[in-house]
């Protein structure tokens, strides 16, 4: 294999950025490991209890000055962020494949939509107005403005080590208050990287933070009386019956984004050719490990001919994803992040295969572009006769593994998906308005595709979420974000 650029040239022990220093943390140090080449990258601390209280005191001092600094001003440091993060688009897509694993082109895909909240959050000046109206009673006037809070905690997942801390940090800081990030510590480097560049664009000390870690860091946001809300992606365990719970026993707004189990309703009218090749991306990109990868294809009809046709099909394109280390641009799908996470798969292929269903591509047989040790890859799999309430219908497995199933009628295949407790982002393929506004109307999740394989909203849209797959009120991203990190302060005003 050809030598590829990889950004991470030496193993460091990476820090935590607090108060604008770069501080050693006396917590334990583990490795971060290159999936496709399983060589160790980076050393991450698990920060202690007094680590995250040093990084939520220094978002508490920064604050006031902070919050005293106008939009317009606050908005000029995202602008000079905006252009850093243009000029080092390259470095941190490599940077994310060298720590996850996902192909480059995944990677970049990740860094623009990273960007896109950053720009968007540049518009924080009309974005935070108010409202006003005159005289509510005789003489009186009464108006309403968002005001920042103080320290958020924003809690990010493995997936998307450099856009989903995007989500919200943007706008958290856009609108006055300050943060501390603890990213996921099996891919830290790419927010250390997104620090470093803050720290460049110049953001006072003491508004981005990041303290790296595991469960004592997120224990001591959600006891911090100083944090004020939580943003977490996540999976629905820890979301909802850590996060969500403690946050409410504490009186913190939380917006707790989960898991998933998403369905693709396949209509015998569907553009068959288009929806196979969105099929492909949403299934087995980023190696089924997105929050809105498509999981079960329930296809509609008594018709067994395209039923037969179609399975043909998809098999045919899914057996031809060149596997492989995603720096190579040739490659269509990397590893998984872990061997845990492998390991997790070949699982759910058994229980597949003790349920019943059969198995039509074996992802377990699989073919490697380049000599890499194969600890972490696995193929894509496809399973058809799959039960809707069998466990390898229903579970969340984030690995590339398709489930497919049959429906005879549209409403067969909208209950069969509403039974799965997720609603993040089920899509319908079909050529009929008809039948794709029922589809949107009845189905119940959060983010819906008309076409659509991948139903990412974009960053001026909240990324939404329904049932299991999502706990709060307001969502991540655009206008809801800029509301969730203000409260309205409502002003009533007589003059005598
Ligand atoms: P995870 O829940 O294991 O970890 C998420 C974060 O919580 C990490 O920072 C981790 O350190 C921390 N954490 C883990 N266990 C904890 C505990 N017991 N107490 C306190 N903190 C804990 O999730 P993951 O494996 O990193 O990410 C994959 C999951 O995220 C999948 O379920 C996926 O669907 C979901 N996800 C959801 C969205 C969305 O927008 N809905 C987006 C991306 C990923």
């Amino acid at each position: 294999m050809a030598v590829l650029d990889e950004p991470i040239k030496e193993v460091r022990t990476l820090k935590n950025y607090i108060g604008g220093e770069w501080v050693e943390s006396k917590g334990e140090i583990v490795d971060v490991v290159n999936p496709a080449t399983m060589k160790t990258i980076a050393k991450v601390p698990i920060s202690t209890k007094e680590e995250i209280d040093a990084a939520v005191q220094a978002g508490q001092a920064a604050f006031p000055d902070w919050r005293r600094t106008t939009p317009l001003a606050r908005s000029r440091l995202l602008f000079n962020l905006k252009e850093l993060l243009e000029e080092n688009f390259e470095k941190a897509s490599r940077i994310q494949t060298q720590e996850h694993g996902k192909c480059i082109d995944e990677s970049r895909g990740e860094s623009r939509r990273g960007i896109e909240n950053v720009e968007v959050a540049c518009g924080v000046p009309t974005l935070m107005q108010g409202y006003i109206s005159e005289d509510v009673a005789s003489g009186i006037d009464e108006w309403c403005m968002p005001t920042p809070l103080g320290v958020f905690g924003v809690i990010g997942p493995f997936n998307f080590p450099w856009m989903i801390p995007l989500w919200s940090v943007p706008y958290a800081i856009a609108t006055g208050n300050t943060v501390v990030v603890k990213p996921s510590s099996e891919v830290p480097n790419s927010q250390s990287f997104l620090c470093e560049l803050a720290e460049e664009a110049g953001f006072p000390p003491g508004v981005w933070n990041m303290v790296h870690g595991g469960r004592t860091v997120v224990n001591g946001m959600l006891d911090h009386p100083d944090i004020q809300g939580i943003t977490f992606v996540g999976s629905t365990p820890v979301g909802r019956d850590v996060i969500y719970r403690r946050c409410g026993e504490t009186g913190k707004r939380v917006i707790a984004q989960c898991g998933a189990k998403n369905f693709m309703t396949i209509m015998p009218d569907c553009a068959i050719d288009n929806t196979i090749a969105a099929m492909m991306t949403s299934f087995f990109g980023n190696t089924g490990q997105r929050c809105l990868a498509a999981a079960n294809a329930v296809i509609v009809g008594e018709d067994d001919k395209f039923y037969e046709e179609f399975v043909a099909k998809v098999v045919e394109k899914a057996s031809q994803i060149k596997i492989g280390y995603g720096l190579d641009e040739s490659v269509q799908m990397g590893p998984l992040r872990d061997k845990a996470k492998k390991q997790n798969v070949l699982n759910y292929i058994d229980i597949g295969l003790q349920e019943g269903a059969e198995l039509v591509l074996d992802g377990r047989d699989f073919t490697l572009q380049g000599d890499l040790p194969d600890d972490c890859f696995v193929g894509p799999s496809i399973f058809t006769n799959v039960r809707p309430g069998s466990r390898l219908g229903s579970e969340e497995i984030f690995g590339p593994v398709m489930s497919i199933m049959r429906a005879k009628d549209l409403d067969e295949a909208i209950r069969i998906t509403n039974e799965n407790p997720f609603g993040n982002g089920h899509s319908i393929f079909t050529q009929s308005g008809k039948a794709a506004r029922y589809f949107q109307y009845n189905v119940v999740s959060g983010n819906v595709g008309i076409n659509i394989g991948i139903t990412a909203p974009v960053a001026f849209f909240p990324f939404s979420g329904m049932k299991d797959s999502f706990f709060g009120v307001l969502h991540t991203q655009g206008k809801e974000a800029i509301r969730f990190f203000t409260e309205s302060k409502v002003v009533i005003q007589r003059w005598f």
